[in-house]
């Protein structure tokens, strides 16, 4: 599971009480440990465990970009479909910023999960691959940098807790494939946590930017055909390399959209604009609301004329 906090609290218990307060989709009352990098869990989970799929007969997965690109090619749809099939919505934080979750059945159990196993392993979400464990992204009050901790949840049907292994959250880490995840998804993190950080500065996120979060975040499909469109093309100026690298490499234009993101949403210019673009792009805003006004003023003269005809 991947969380995310604007602030550093500064004791570990005042870190628990805070993680308390989060939103961690979990059915367990215990307040997780806060752990570093280098601390070790003892943990180990293999098909013989009495316990085997008993985390994902309770599946509460939050989902990040690249998990999202991961499985949908994995399962072969279009972002799209994939998000139809597998996906419900949900609201983030208090602003509204959209997320998304694996679908569940109505018991709560993943629509993955097999009497062998998960039948997508090889493309689990960053979330099954660290649990017990989960990633925090902080930003520490006065420190420019974000700070990764992790947390570990002990949960009373998880029995991979009594196994006799000790692994540090660094090894753990590897060996299920995480730090590839870790790294996609961190320039997102760092979005999120700017984000919540900002919070008031920036103020509500309007309705068309919440709309871009959620495309650039979620579905590369109807990003990439933005992206190659031609009112695109008009108003970035960028190599025609790009257009046909992004053509077929999904993480390469998932990492252009989380550039576009800062570039709207905080003004972190890094995408070239064509000459004139921005003038080209108000004068379109200022005929197309002439044409508003204009059929307004339209219809509000025909509703006038009937009025008319029909009293007399
Ligand atoms: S994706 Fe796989 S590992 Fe994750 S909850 Fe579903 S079945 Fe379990
Ligand atoms: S040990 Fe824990 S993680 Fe592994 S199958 Fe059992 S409940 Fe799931």
């Amino acid at each position: 599971m991947v969380f995310l906090w604007s602030e550093l609290p500064g004791s570990a218990d005042s870190e628990a009480k805070m993680i308390k307060k989060l939103d961690i989709p979990l059915k367990s009352d215990l307040v997780p440990e806060i752990l570093n990098n280098t601390d070790k869990i003892q943990f180990r989970c293999h098909k013989g465990i009495s316990c085997f799929n008993a985390c994902c007969k309770q599946a509460d997965v939050t989902l990040t970009p690249y998990d999202i690109i991961r499985l949908e090619r994995h399962l072969g749809l279009s972002s799209e479909e994939f998000l139809k099939r597998h996906t419900v919505p949900f609201k983030m934080d208090a602003q509204g910023v959209p997320g998304v979750r694996l679908k569940t059945d109505e018991s709560g159990a993943c629509l993955f999960v097999r009497e062998v196993g998960c039948s997508v392993y090889e493309a689990r979400p960053s979330a099954c691959r660290f649990y017990p464990a989960g990633l925090m992204a902080m930003r520490p009050k006065d420190e420019p940098t974000d700070k990764s901790r992790y947390f570990l949840i002990r949960e009373d049907h998880c029995k991979g807790h009594q196994e006799a292994r000790r692994v540090s959250i660094r090894d753990y880490r590897k060996e299920q494939g995480l730090e590839i995840y870790e790294d996609m998804n961190r320039e997102w993190l760092q979005i999120n946590l700017k984000k919540r950080s900002s919070g008031p500065t920036i103020g509500k996120p309007s309705e068309l930017s919440l709309q871009l979060f959620f495309m650039c975040s979620f579905d590369v499909d109807r990003f990439r055909r933005f992206v190659l469109s031609d009112s695109f093309r008009g108003t970035y100026d960028l190599e025609d390399g790009f257009y046909g690298q992004i053509e077929t490499d999904d993480p390469a234009l998932m990492k252009f959209g989380f550039r576009l993101m800062k570039q709207v949403l905080f003004g972190e210019k890094t995408i070239p604009e064509q000459e004139g673009a921005l003038e080209k792009r108000r004068e379109e805003r200022r005929q197309h609301r002439e044409m508003r006004r204009r059929s307004e003023i339209e219809r509000h003269e025909k509703e006038q004329e009937d009025l008319l005809r029909d009293s007399t």
